[in-house]
């Protein structure tokens, strides 16, 4: 599967829930490395940490990031320094990550292999493969009231600005020098059926569809279903309609479809899952060439996460 951070977290787990039932092999996770930045020193995951910690059960399912239970006390030393980001909350826990991932990669290590040695510690139940080793960061073009263009990280601007500055365009700098990490091709080559979880299409589906070589891969897949992020013409929570007007596409689960592509005319998705609530749009899909299955699309616990996830198998067979 291609996922972003907290939704395609539950997907995940959803995933996890759906195969175990089967007895069948584990999934690979490809994780958006897009929202990954550099703060006070130490290399930040968001995303992959968000499904780490899900598969893990020791995520902050309150909140919806970091790790449940933890303190902050490194945070506000760190703020009396001045150092980092008011804006952006380190929990202490959540800094021991960072460290243990910042030390690895110092010592030479790639963010595969951290990954790999990180999920070592839990029985994740799911191998994580980040989307590229290379450093893509998303950057956020904006335009300020006097008209002149700004960059901001991906992370100033959703969670400093919640996403309030009008995105002018989404760029990750040095994706077109990079590849998919090792193992991610051979592992969408050797699926039955890869799915794409029902992330954020531009700045967590976005960035690995960005990376060269992806799309080369999943169009040679044995079949890709997606699920869409969309229900009832809005975002389940986030703020991708925002992303998605930037890029000039309707938050609508047609539209993120059809922005997507059929698989058999060069896109992405020989399937689409939408909500009941969008099952008027099912004609759309179809005529883009993307066969529509309606389900409930609701993530609202993993057995309703793992329903869905039957019904992309079914689609896919
Ligand atoms: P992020 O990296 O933490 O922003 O998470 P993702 O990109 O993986 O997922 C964000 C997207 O998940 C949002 O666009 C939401 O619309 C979508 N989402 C969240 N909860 C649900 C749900 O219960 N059902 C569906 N279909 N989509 C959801
Ligand atoms: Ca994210």
């Amino acid at each position: 599967m291609l996922a972003g951070g907290v939704g395609g977290a539950k997907f995940t787990l959803g995933v996890r829930a759906a195969l175990g039932r089967r007895g069948a092999p584990e999934a690979t996770v490809v994780v958006n490395t897009g929202d990954d930045l550099w703060l006070s020193g130490v290399r930040l995951q968001p995303d992959v940490d968000s499904i780490t910690y899900a598969l893990a059960g020791v995520n902050d399912t309150h909140r919806g990031w970091g790790r449940a239970d933890d303190t902050e006390r490194v945070n506000a030393e760190l703020q009396e320094w001045g150092a980092g980001w008011p804006w952006f909350t380190l929990g202490d826990l959540d800094l021991g990550t960072h460290l243990a991932r910042t030390g690895w990669l110092r010592d030479g290590l790639t963010p595969t292999q951290v990954l790999e040695r990180m999920s070592r510690r839990w029985n994740l139940g799911a191998r994580l493969l980040p989307m590229t080793d290379a450093e893509a960061d998303t950057i956020v073009t904006v335009r300020d009231a006097d008209g002149a263009e700004r960059d901001l990280h991906f992370q100033e601007w959703w969670t400093r600005h919640r996403a309030a500055l009008t995105p002018v365009r989404f760029d990750n700098p040095g994706i077109a020098a990079a590849s998919p990490a090792p193992g991610v091709v051979e592992a969408i080559a050797a699926a039955d059926v890869v799915l794409v979880a029902p992330s954020n299409p531009v700045v967590s589906i976005g960035p690995i569809l960005a990376v060269p070589g992806m799309r080369e891969a999943l169009a040679a897949a044995s079949a890709v279903v997606g699920v869409s992020p969309i229900i009832g013409g809005r975002v389940v929570r986030g703020m991708a309609d925002v992303c998605l007007t930037a890029i000039g596409v309707e938050t609508s689960a047609a539209a993120v479809a059809a922005h997507y592509g059929a698989r058999s005319s060069g896109g992405l998705l020989d399937a689409w899952l939408i909500a009941e609530e969008d099952a008027a749009a099912a004609p759309d899909v179809d005529a883009a060439g993307i066969r529509s299955v309606v389900a409930p699309l609701w993530m609202t616990d993993v057995d309703a996460s793992a329903a869905i996830v039957d019904a992309a198998l079914a689609a896919a067979s």
